[in-house]
């Protein structure tokens, strides 16, 4: 793996209430290679050349604990925004574990978005952040259907897979739930497709589903998802250019009705949906927020 060099690793966050309550983010790698087709941090605006392409960030490790340890608020780290910490590259350099010790050893919570079970390696250490801080771990899931996951997420774990992953860390004690972003017009929005996620989530005790109910596309982003339909689902490029044409949101054509029946199902089983709900409710035990951001 090449790496490259970088100054900072931690930066702020401005509002970490409208994504799950974080407080700093970072990004250990650039690139990724789980090759989702809609992924949308291969857009221009990111300036990521050969996005597939994991690279890591050099001494990330030593940059990082001296960020962490000048911090005078603690707070919750989100890690994997930009790129999928749990690639391959991390069996081997083993950044994000190292970065998980650190975030243990400053006294700093974590909100990692993965879509890879390497993540149950690390039980070990999110269980021991979960003991002193707020712990979240957000695995997107598209679809319910393996063979449509093995196609618009061609390089990482399936579904099924997934979810057993989060059954294992929700059974270890560490708070896991589903991100259903995006859901993808005419291939993933199907009511019964809906019905039956938030009822895998159900089975695998998921403590939430959050969805915003679209895909976002825009400049090379669009080229590339166009391409991919076009390999894959014949005649469907065509249906969104007429539907869509240049808009940066997509959302699916019944989005309200669909954002309705998901309301309804996540409340037959008992689950939560709304963001401000899924914050309060990982960070509960440590109610008293001065407990993390004072040190
Ligand atoms: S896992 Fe995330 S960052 Fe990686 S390709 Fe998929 S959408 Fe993009």
């Amino acid at each position: 793996m090449e790496f490259i060099n970088t100054k900072t690793i931690l930066t702020k966050v401005k509002n970490g209430a409208e994504w799950y309550g974080v407080d700093f983010n970072m990004n250990l790698y650039r690139g990724c290679s789980h090759g989702c087709i809609y992924c949308d941090s291969r857009s221009n605006c990111y300036h990521i050349d050969n996005f597939d392409e994991v690279r890591g960030k050099k001494n990330a490790l030593y940059i990082l604990e001296k960020e962490l340890s000048k911090q005078r608020n603690r707070g919750v780290v989100g890690i994997g925004a930009m790129s999928d910490t749990y690639n391959p590259q991390e069996i081997k350099y083993e950044q994000t574990r190292g970065a998980l010790k650190l975030l243990s050893k400053y006294n700093f919570g974590v909100s990692i978005d993965t879509k890879s079970d390497l993540i149950l390696r690390d039980i070990d250490i999110l269980r021991e952040i979960s003991a002193k801080n707020p712990c979240i771990i957000k695995f997107t899931i598209t679809t319910p259907n393996d063979n449509i996951s093995k196609i618009i997420e061609p390089h990482v774990c399936v579904t099924s897979r997934r979810l057993k992953a989060i059954q294992t860390l929700n059974e270890n004690g560490i708070y896991a739930g589903i991100m259903l972003n995006p859901i993808l017009p005419f291939i993933t929005d199907k009511e019964n497709d809906i019905k039956e996620l938030v009822r895998l989530a159900h089975k695998a005790k998921a403590k939430f589903i959050h969805t915003y109910m679209s895909v976002t596309l825009r400049e090379n982003q669009r080229d590339y998802y166009y391409q991919k339909l076009d390999e894959y689902f014949p005649g469907l490029k065509e249906k969104y250019i007429s539907t869509y044409s240049e808009k940066y949101i997509c959302n699916p054509l019944e989005y309200k009705r669909l954002y309705q029946v998901f309301i309804e199902e996540c409340q037959k089983y008992g689950i939560l949906y709304k963001m401000e709900d899924i914050i309060q409710d990982y960070k509960s035990n440590f109610k008293n927020e001065e407990q993390i951001s004072l040190f």
